[in-house]
C-alpha cells in the first residue's frame, strides 16, 4: 500500500505506469480487437499512408496492415523481452547467491566464469551466440537473457557476500538448518528488492537488444513480426514512405521510456534508503518561519536561545517538539539540558545551528543569539562559517558521527581545513595534539586508524577532539556519554571540565542523567513536553527540586552508598507532541494535579537564576 502510494507521488513513474498499462491493455486485447491478419500480403494495396480507409496505420512495403503488425509485433516483443529477463534474473540471481553465500573457491570459480561472459561487448556476445544457434527468436532471447546473467550475478553476489556475514545467518546455521534452507527462507528474502530493482530498470534494455537482433534480420524471422524486424524492414522505405518506420519506431520509444520511468520509481519507492525519504533530500538549514516578531536582544551569555519554537510539519500534522525554550550560557559556563527522551533536547540543541531536518521540521519562533547576532536569521554563509567554528557539536553515537571509510586523523585535518587555511603538515600536527588532548595513548600512530579499529570510548573521544578542532567558543553536547562505561563516561567529563576551565570553553551538556549533571554542570535547565519546566544552579536544583516532574526524575537515580531506596519509575509515558495537552504536559502523570492543571497554559514564574513552571510545586522558590 505505502510502496504503491510512494510510486505514484514520483509524477514521472505514474506517467510511466499509465503509457505502460495503456499498451499493455491494447496487446491483450488483440483477441477481442477488429484487426486483420498481420501476415496477410497484398501487394496491390503497398505503402498506404496513415489514417487511410480500413488502415488507420496504413499498410507497409508488403501490403500488410501496419496497427495489427504493430500490435502482434508489441506482444511479442514485450513477451519476448520479459521473458528475457525473467531468465537472466532467475539464473543470475542464482548464481549470485550460491557465488556469495558460500565464498571461497566456490566463488572464485563461478566470478571468473562470469568475469569471461563480461571481458565481451555484450552486443558481440549476442550475436556470436545467435550465429552460434543460427537465426531465430528463441535464440535471440537465449541469447539475451545470457549476454545479461551476469549483471545480475554481480549485483546480487554483492549483497549476498555483505549478508552472508551477518549475525542472522551464523543463528541460522548455529538453529541446525541446511545450506539450501538459509539460501531460500534466509538469504533470498533479504535480495529479493534488489533482484526487483534490477529487473525493473534492465527489462527495457533487454527489450531493446532482442528488437536490435531481429533488427538485424537474426531475431524474428518472416513475415513474423516483431519491433525490431518491422525496423528492419522499413528501412529500405525510411525517405520515401517514412510513416513504416516512425509507427514501430514510437511504439519502442514509449515502451522503453515508460518502463525505465516505471523502474526509476519502483527503485526509489523500494530502496529502503530511499523511501525514508531521500526524495525530499533535507536542506543545508532548517526552514524559519517565524509567526511572531523575533524578542529583542536581552544580552544574556554568548549564546542566547530565546523563546525557541521548533516543529516538525508531516502532513497535517504538527509535532510542537520545542515550545517557547529560552536558555543562555556563558563562557567557562556548563548548562545542564535533562529531560526524559522525546521531551525536545535534541531538537533544541540542533536549532541552534539550523540542523534540524527541514522539512519536515520548522522553527517557528524565537531567536538564536551568538554574541547577539540572531543566527535564525543569518545566511547559510554565515552560519556554515560558524558551525563547527565557534559553536560544534558532540553527538551521542560516534559511529554514526565518524565516516566509516575515511581514516580518523584525515577527518579531524577536514574538520580544521574547512575553516582555516593550514597546510597538511600543520593539519595533521594538530590532529595529533587534539587526540592526545583527549587522552588518546600513541596519537601518532593512532591518526591513522578507520573508526571500525577503533572502541567506543575512543571514537567518543574522536568525536569530541574534532569538535574541538577549531578551539569553537561553544560546545553543545548532546548525551555524548551515554554509550560509553561509567569509567570512560568519568575521564570524559573530567575532560570536559578541564577545556572549560582552561579554554573559558561554555558547554550545553544535554542529557537524561542527573548524576553527570551533577559532576559537570553549573546551571540546569528540567525539560519536559518540549518546555522548561524548571531551571536553576545545579545545587539548588538537587537539594530543593520545586516541579514534581524533577523530584521525580531524581527519585529513578540509583545512589551509590545511599542506602536501600526504593527507585521508583514514573508512571504513565511522555506526552506525545502532535497533541499537546493545554494546561500542564505532566499532570497526566502528577499525584499533585488538580482542575487548575489542565486548564491553561502555566507560566514559568521565578527569576531569571531559578524558575519553575507549576502550580503545586515541591517547595517556595527562594
Ligand atoms: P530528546 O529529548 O530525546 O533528544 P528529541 O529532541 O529528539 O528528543 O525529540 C523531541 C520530539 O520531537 C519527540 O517527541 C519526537 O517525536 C519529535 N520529533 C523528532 N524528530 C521528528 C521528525 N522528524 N518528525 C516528527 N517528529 C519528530
Ligand atoms: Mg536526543
Amino acid at each position: 500500500m505505502t510502496f504503491l502510494k510512494l510510486l505514484f507521488r514520483n509524477r514521472l513513474a505514474a506517467m510511466g505506469a499509465v503509457v505502460l498499462g495503456l499498451i499493455l491493455l491494447l496487446v491483450l486485447a488483440i483477441p477481442v480487437l477488429p484487426l486483420q491478419d498481420p501476415d496477410v500480403t497484398n501487394t496491390g494495396n503497398r505503402f498506404v499512408p496513415p489514417f487511410s480507409e480500413g488502415h488507420l496505420l496504413g499498410t507497409d512495403h508488403l501490403g500488410r496492415d501496419l496497427l495489427s503488425r504493430l500490435l502482434y509485433g508489441t506482444r511479442l516483443s514485450l513477451g519476448v523481452g520479459i521473458f528475457a529477463a525473467l531468465i537472466a534474473a532467475t539464473i543470475g540471481s542464482a548464481v549470485g547467491i550460491i557465488a556469495g553465500y558460500f565464498g571461497g573457491r566456490t566463488d572464485n570459480i563461478i566470478m571468473r566464469g562470469i568475469d569471461m561472459l563480461m571481458a565481451f561487448p555484450y552486443i558481440l556476445l549476442a550475436l556470436a551466440i545467435v550465429a552460434a544457434l543460427g537465426p531465430g527468436l528463441l535464440n535471440a532471447l537465449i541469447a539475451v537473457a545470457a549476454v545479461n546473467i551476469p549483471f545480475f550475478a554481480r549485483n546480487i553476489r554483492g549483497i549476498t557476500v555483505g549478508l552472508a556475514g551477518r549475525e542472522f545467518i551464523d543463528a541460522a546455521r548455529l538453529a541446525g538448518m541446511g545450506h539450501t534452507r538459509i539460501i531460500l527462507t534466509e538469504l533470498l528474502p533479504n535480495v529479493l528488492s534488489t533482484i526487483v530493482i534490477a529487473m525493473s530498470t534492465t527489462v527495457g534494455w533487454m527489450i531493446l537488444e532482442t528488437a536490435g537482433l531481429s533488427f538485424l534480420g537474426l531475431g524474428s524471422q518472416p513475415p513474423q513480426a516483431d519491433l525490431g524486424s518491422m525496423l528492419g524492414e522499413a528501412r529500405s522505405a525510411l525517405i520515401t514512405d517514412p510513416h513504416t518506420s516512425i509507427v514501430p519506431g514510437v511504439m519502442i520509444f514509449l515502451i522503453v521510456m515508460s518502463i525505465n520511468l516505471l523502474g526509476d520509481g519502483v527503485r526509489d519507492a523500494l530502496d529502503p534508503r530511499l523511501r525514508s525519504g531521500a526524495l525530499s533530500r533535507p536542506r543545508a538549514q532548517t526552514i524559519v518561519d517565524r509567526k511572531s516578531p523575533v524578542p529583542a536582544d536581552d544580552g544574556n551569555g554568548l549564546l542566547n536561545i530565546q523563546n525557541l519554537e521548533t516543529q516538525f510539519h508531516v502532513g497535517k500534522r504538527i509535532y510542537r517538539a520545542v515550545n517557547d525554550v529560552s536558555l543562555f550560557v556563558n563562557p567557562g559556563e556548563c548548562l545542564g539540558v535533562i529531560g526524559e527522551s522525546g521531551s525536545g533536547k535534541s531538537v533544541t540543541a540542533l536549532s541552534v545551528m539550523g540542523l534540524v531536518a527541514s522539512p519536515p521540521g520548522v522553527v517557528t519562533g524565537g531567536a538564536v543569539r551568538y554574541e547577539g547576532e540572531d543566527l535564525l536569521s543569518a545566511n547559510f554563509e554565515s552560519l556554515r562559517q560558524k558551525r563547527g567554528d565557534k559553536v560544534a557539536y558532540i553527538f551521542q553515537d560516534p559511529l554514526s558521527t565518524l565516516h566509516p571509510l575515511y581514516r580518523v586523523g584525515d577527518q579531524l585535518m577536514e574538520a580544521i581545513q574547512v575553516h582555516h587555511k593550514v597546510s597538511d603538515k600543520d593539519a595533521r600536527a594538530k590532529a595529533v595534539e587534539l587526540l592526545k588532548s583527549v587522552r588518546i595513548p600513541n596519537a601518532e600512530s593512532r591518526i591513522r586508524n578507520y573508526p571500525h579499529e577503533m572502541s567506543g570510548g575512543m571514537r567518543q573521544r574522536v568525536g569530541i577532539a574534532m569538535a574541538l578542532a577549531n578551539d569553537p567558543d561553544v560546545i553543545i553536547a548532546d548525551e555524548p556519554t551515554t554509550a560509553l562505561d561509567v569509567t570512560v563516561q568519568a575521564q570524559i567529563l573530567a575532560l570536559l571540565d578541564d577545556l572549560r576551565r582552561e579554554r573559558g570553553l561554555a558547554i550545553i551538556f544535554i542529557t537524561h542523567d542527573f548524576g553527570v549533571v551533577a559532576q559537570l554542570c553549573d546551571r540546569v535547565a528540567v525539560l519536559y513536553g518540549g518546555k522548561i519546566v524548571e531551571e536553576g544552579t545545579t545545587t539548588d536544583i538537587l537539594d530543593h527540586p520545586a516541579h514534581p516532574y524533577t523530584k521525580r526524575l531524581m527519585a529513578c537515580v540509583p545512589e551509590l552508598g545511599g542506602g536501600k531506596r526504593e527507585l521508583a519509575a514514573i508512571p504513565g509515558l511522555p506526552p506525545i507532541v502532535s497533541d499537546l495537552p493545554p494546561g500542564c504536559a505532566f499532570a497526566p502523570r502528577c499525584e499533585k494535579a488538580t482542575e487548575a492543571c489542565k486548564e491553561g497554559a502555566i507560566p514559568l514564574e521565578g527569576s531569571e537564576t531559578r524558575a519553575v513552571r507549576c502550580i503545586h510545586p515541591e517547595e517556595e522558590i527562594a
